[in-house]
């Protein structure tokens, strides 16, 4: 297993530095933090720009772990390399533009400072779009780089999206495959459970954040886990599993789409509740037999085209549209 760890962002020198000795002291690990965070709100912490190269570098020298932060641009990349960064990685957002993928793997490739880079991480898109990923993956494989390139999968919209992960993983088999559940989840409680995912899955890593106190964190507060924490799922037995790899991979869709499905019947419900609030403020009954009608028939014949029983959908709608009934109530 490869470990990469640290901070979602580096804060401060003193930040940085307490969570390179912590985490040093967990054993062999790459330590991570951004210094360009690419964030969705203009108002949020945008990290603390070049200055935290300099730290990164007192990490290399004083600490002795090798580190990786994320880049953006051509410009971040000569300023990464330039600084003597060992390992670089492309966030999420980044990932949903070629465009700018590809001007940094060519940023990367004409750097004369190239040589001490060892690895870069691709990260799958904020989208579902395993296409992407893997195009991405060849835009740095096509320059006969002689660093290593990992995939590295966080999931789309806090969903692990394992199906995606699954077909990059048949497509480009040569490809480490690392999991990110600290961007998969987005909270830190449910961190460990998804590493035990990553093993039972036969992951060649992780990518986890981990800030000496996360609830003081800049960016990401609610999902960076302890040092502790951290070594403690570095700790974790191997277990032996009796299921095949194949089948354990098709349970995780399963239980992902089990998941959604979930979701979306709470959503109806929710919708249910207002059509109910609606409804009684104008004085309409709540039982309209044309629209129930109307909404089972348009539903039987999507069954018929998409192959599944009739009698199975009708069964189904006709449970959803009486808990629609009771939330109205
Ligand atoms: C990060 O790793 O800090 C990050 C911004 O991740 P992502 O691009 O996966 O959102
Ligand atoms: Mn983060």
């Amino acid at each position: 297993m490869i470990y990469i760890a640290g901070p979602c962002a580096a804060e401060s020198e003193e930040q940085v530095l307490e969570a390179a000795h912590a985490l040093a002291s967990t054993g062999e690990i790459i330590f991570r933090a951004g210094v360009w965070k690419p964030r969705t709100r203009p108002e949020s912490f945008q990290g603390v720009g070049d200055e935290g190269l300099l730290w990164l570098s007192r990490v290399q020298n004083e600490v002795g772990l090798p580190v990786a932060t994320e880049v953006a641009n051509a410009e971040q990349v000569n300023k990464a390399l330039a600084a003597g960064v060992d390992y670089l990685w492309l966030g999420a957002r980044t990932c949903a533009s070629p465009i700018t993928v590809q001007a940094i793997a060519n940023a990367i490739i004409t750097s004369p400072q190239r040589t001490h880079l060892r690895g870069v991480f691709i990260k799958n898109p904020v989208n579902e779009d395993v296409a992407l990923w893997e195009g991405n993956i060849r835009r740095f494989q096509n320059a006969e780089c002689r660093f290593q390139i990992y995939a590295v999968h966080r999931g789309c919209n806090h969903q692990p999206c394992w199906e995606m992960a699954y077909q990059l993983h048949q497509d480009m088999p040569s490809v480490p495959l690392l999991l990110d559940p600290s961007h998969m989840c987005g909270k830190a409680e449910r961190v460990s459970s998804l590493c035990r995912d990553a093993a039972e899955l036969q992951y060649n890593g992780l990518m986890v954040e981990v800030h000496p106190h996360p609830e003081q964190a800049l960016s990401d507060a609610k999902q960076q886990i302890t040092p502790d924490d951290f070594s403690a799922i570095k700790q974790t037995k191997e277990t032996t599993y009796t299921t095949p790899l194949e089948l354990r991979w098709m349970r995780k869709m399963i239980d992902e789409v089990d998941d959604r499905l979930w979701d979306a019947i709470e959503q109806r419900m929710s919708v249910s509740r207002r059509i109910g609030e609606y409804k009684k403020a104008h004085q309409i009954d709540v039982i309209q037999p044309t629209r129930f009608e109307e909404i089972m028939s348009k539903r039987l014949a999507w069954a018929e085209t998409n192959h599944l029983s009739k009698e199975t959908v009708k069964v189904i709608m006709e449970a959803l549209h009486e808990e629609s009934i009771r939330m109205q109530h």
